[in-house]
């Protein structure tokens, strides 16, 4: 089995194109390369310029995009078509994000609670795909300037903590960028193998890795043999990191100002200059012993030492963290060889000497520990690249695995460029009341519905006792041998029937084909994630449709006749908009009919609620 790439902008397929490295962050993204001359991993940077790019994506007038510190620039001023944090909500649906809906000043859609979220910027809709493709893209072109060579293919970086949706979605997101993602690999693996850990075929290590970025923090406990990573646990707080150091400050002074809360609601421009401000003295702390500013001719101080006094519960919430992390591992911090230090925010020094004391070991911190993610991915895209000679490249699926799923959407359970033998599972449910079965249909390839890739075999699990739509959990479940066989198994865990089949894979396909198959995804990449959209936005309306006639079936006596005819009208609207090719009409549509329904459908909740609680004496 071999890794072959394409040259999306010539179309030709190549054997030894560049591979970059991205890391694609909450707060910044970056792409780095392993120099070609040197052999030394270097982040990519214009003359005079930081090589960090904001993850903010603006919306302009006439649909212009901008990423990066012209986008971040423009956070306060133009808050709902400025996104940021976009990474937070990569595969997560509404019900995941919303009680942390408030945190972010866009719109994020509630329609269908239980369907990916989407943003909503003026008339149109975007999944966080969508918003993770801008930025990639400003990250693929800023690299193609600077190396002056197209650049197609990554390896991208992600949480450890990330699942299989967030993970496919950052895929997707490379893919719509134009790029061949050969690798989503775990941030604190990169930043490992930044530091040359891992990379001795006998070295066995436990690793700790701190990664304390603008507004996550999360805590890793790695353990290298072979060769291999495999994490031992991970902890955090997906809350907590360099924006809050610069609340305190800000909070700090604006107290000492003596100036009213209304003051600042009221001039919004005021909270951004003390914002920045604060920001600029917590990084300055980073090096200096005090820092002053003056704000519209009002003067303000802080020491090192009183920005520490108001940083230590926040530290000291991390290091809670990393006991969590060193127990579930099951492990104590005599047991950690390594600690390597990750996130701009380590380079505050408290940081660094709380978490030094706290593993008793002087910390890793010589690599820049904003870059040092981005960096570590290069080494990754090297080692895939086959450059790196001393590495053993293991046996990989040169095409992607999964099932079919509604509508005709392929969903991948088991990704390209996978090192076999591997396993994967994912659960899904039925669509009908009482569904006595479900058809589980194997696809391999990389377009997004099934109808263009390859079907390897199909089988019935049948037996399902009737159940309600959506209450049985179906678990299927592939796994690939170390001989290339793939077995697939399809498991009813509330009531145990199951039933499997066995493919090879490979088998009558030639070298030739899997390239065409490869260059196809690619060069319909658009469209294929078009088509999905759509047909996403059309099984969410007709689900909608489906839940609003039964709801109104039950609950006929609680609506007022005007509600009656608005629901009718919202229906109307959307069953009309189904059958149209655009899926912001279809979201826009599904969002008036829940604007219309989300009244009674309160009222109901409390009615259900309230009998429940009349029932229960005491
Ligand atoms: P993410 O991984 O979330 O994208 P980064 O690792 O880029 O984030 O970290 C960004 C954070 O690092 C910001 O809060 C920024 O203010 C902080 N930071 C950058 N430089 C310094 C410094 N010199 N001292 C303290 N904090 C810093
Ligand atoms: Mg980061």
């Amino acid at each position: 089995m071999a890794k072959i790439g394409i040259n999306i902008a010539t179309g030709s397929l190549q054997k030894e194109e560049m591979i970059v490295g991205i890391d694609l962050g909450t707060t910044n993204s970056l792409v780095a390369i392993i120099h070609p001359e040197s052999r030394q991993p270097v982040a990519l940077k214009e003359h005079n310029s930081s090589s960090l790019v904001p993850s903010v994506v603006h919306f302009g007038d006439a649909g212009i995009v901008t990423v990066g510190e012209q986008a971040r620039e423009l956070l306060v001023k133009e808050p709902s078509n400025t996104i940021f944090s976009a990474k937070r909500l990569m595969g997560k649906s509404y019900n995941d994000v919303r009680n942390n809906a408030h945190l972010f000043s866009y719109k994020i859609i509630d329609d269908n609670t239980d369907s990916l979220v989407k943003v909503q910027v003026g008339d149109k809709f975007y999944s966080p795909v969508e918003l993770s493709s801008f930025i990639l893209k400003e990250l693929k072109e800023r690299a193609e300037h600077i190396l002056k060579t197209p650049v197609t293919k990554a390896v991208i970086t992600v949480p450890a903590y990330f699942n299989d949706a967030q993970r496919q979605a950052t895929r997707d997101a490379g893919k719509l960028a134009g790029l061949d993602v050969l690798r989503i690999i775990n941030e604190p693996t990169a930043a490992s193998l930044a530091y040359g850990l891992g990379l001795q075929k006998e070295e066995e290590k436990k690793i700790a890795v701190y990664d304390l970025g603008g507004g996550t923090f999360d805590v890793s406990i790695l353990q290298i043999s072979n060769g291999i990573f495999e994490v031992l646990s991970t902890n955090g707080d997906t809350y907590l990191g360099g924006d809050d150091f610069d609340n305190i400050i800000r909070q700090y002074w604006m107290e000492s100002s003596g100036l009213e809360k209304e003051v600042f609601e009221n001039d919004k421009q005021l909270l951004q200059e003390f914002r920045l401000a604060a920001e600029a003295a917590k990084k300055a702390l980073s090096k200096e012993d005090n820092f002053s500013v003056t704000i519209r001719e009002m003067a303000f101080t802080i020491t090192k030492q009183q920005f520490e006094t108001l940083a230590k519960p926040l530290v000291d919430k991390t290091l809670h963290a990393c006991a969590n992390a060193l127990k579930d591992a099951g492990l104590t911090q005599q047991d950690i060889d390594t600690i390597v230090m990750v996130g701009g925010s380590t380079r505050v020094p408290l940081v660094k000497e709380s978490v030094a004391a706290f593993f008793g070991k002087p910390v890793h911190d010589e690599v820049n520990p904003d870059e040092v993610v981005a960096l570590g991915a290069a080494v990754q895209a090297d080692i895939l690249a086959g450059n790196n000679r001393d590495f053993l490249l293991l046996d990989i699926t040169p095409l992607s695995l999964g099932i079919e799923t509604m509508g005709g959407l392929m969903d991948v359970l088991i990704p390209r460029n996978s090192k076999i033998p591997i396993k994967a599972a994912r659960q899904y449910t039925t669509q009908k009341d009482g569904q006595s079965g479900i058809r589980v249909s194997v696809f391999q390839g990389e377009r997004d519905l099934v109808k263009d890739n390859r079907k390897l075999a199909e089988f019935n699990l049948s037996g399902i006792p009737g159940m309600p739509a959506g209450l049985p959990k179906v678990e299927v479940g592939f796994l690939i041998n170390a001989d290339g066989i793939l077995v697939v198994k399809a498991k009813e865990l509330r009531s145990g029937v199951e039933q499997s089949i066995e493919v090879k894979p490979q088998y009558g396909l030639t070298d030739e084909e899997v390239e065409k198959m490869l260059l196809d995804s690619v060069t319909h990449a658009k469209e294929d994630i078009a088509t999905r959209a759509l047909v996403e936005a059309r099984t969410e309306g007709e689900q909608l449709l489906a839940s609003t006639e039964g709801f109104i079936a039950k609950h006929v006596q609680m609506l007022t006749p005007q509600e009656l005819q608005d629901t009718a009208a919202a229906m109307q609207a959307l069953q009309l908009a189904l059958t149209m090719e655009d899926k912001d009409l279809i979201h826009k549509k599904i969002e008036e009919l829940n604007e219309v329904s989300r009244p009674y459908a309160e009222r109901a909740m409390d009615e259900a609620v309230g009998s429940a609680m009349k029932g229960k004496k005491i």
